[in-house]
């Protein structure tokens, strides 16, 4: 049995082409070279595109959240945590029916 599959995944990953775009608008969302493997078992990415992705904090519980919404049709699409090793310091949790891999020609 070969016990190393799993990063056989993470490799096939990161040799994606074409774009995360917002599966109801098709508005570009993220590149697959900013998509990683945090192991949270939800599709994860370290940065998005332009301004494409809209950022809603939310105050619930006494517990501040980030909600992130498609910012062309506002389609919920996750939420942004902080994540000490990624460039930019956060993870964008992203719900898998929330976005789907454009092919870019
Ligand atoms: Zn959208």
């Amino acid at each position: 049995m070969n016990i190393g599959y799993k990063f056989d995944l993470q490799q096939t990953d990161r040799n994606e082409k074409g774009i995360y775009a917002c599966s109801v608008c098709g508005t570009a969302l993220f590149a697959p070279e900013k998509k990683f493997n945090s192991g949270c078992g939800f599709p994860s990415f370290w940065a998005h595109i332009g301004e494409n992705v809209r950022q809603n904090k939310l105050d619930t519980y006494g517990r501040s959240r980030i909600q992130l919404d498609c910012n062309q049709c506002g389609l919920h699409l996750g939420h942004l945590f902080e994540h000490t090793l990624t460039p930019t310091q956060v993870r964008y949790c992203i719900n898998a029916d929330a976005i789907q891999l454009k092919e870019v020609a």
